[in-house]
């Protein structure tokens, strides 16, 4: 039986398999595997250290306890009222930080996701 690197130098389509297969499982970017990875002894990288990229590109925050997931919750409990509307004080009510509450709030409302009218939110009517 060949090995892996004998069938990748063999045929380009298993060459791009493997190359998809490694960057989704071994190699990473936020937490290359190096110690696991079939290639560790080919590469340059990690050959000279692992230096610097120059990568800036911002890695997307923190779910938990972020004001997306409160958007997410707020819009969750519109869709499940729908069509009704539902009371400002009753979205998120028991929402642990009533400033980010309020800014989830104001930003679906920013932007046209959610409607507000005499104290009560309701999802955009089409
Ligand atoms: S050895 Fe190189 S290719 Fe393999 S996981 Fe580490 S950085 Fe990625």
């Amino acid at each position: 039986m060949e090995s892996f690197l004998e069938a990748i130098e063999e045929d380009s389509t298993v060459l791009n398999a493997a190359t998809m297969e490694l960057g989704a499982t071994v190699c990473t970017a936020r937490a290359p595997r190096c110690e696991a990875c079939p290639i560790q002894t080919m590469c340059a990288w990690r050959a000279a250290g692992y230096p610097d990229t120059g990568d800036t590109r911002r890695r997307q925050a923190r779910y938990e306890g972020s004001d997306r997931q409160a958007r997410g919750a707020a819009l969750r409990t519109l869709r499940a009222a729908a069509p009704e509307p539902v009371a400002l004080d009753a979205v998120l009510h028991d929402w642990p930080d009533a400033a980010q509450r309020d800014r989830a709030i104001d930003s679906l409302i920013a932007d046209g996701l959610v409607e507000a009218s005499e104290g009560l939110l309701s999802l955009p009517r089409a």
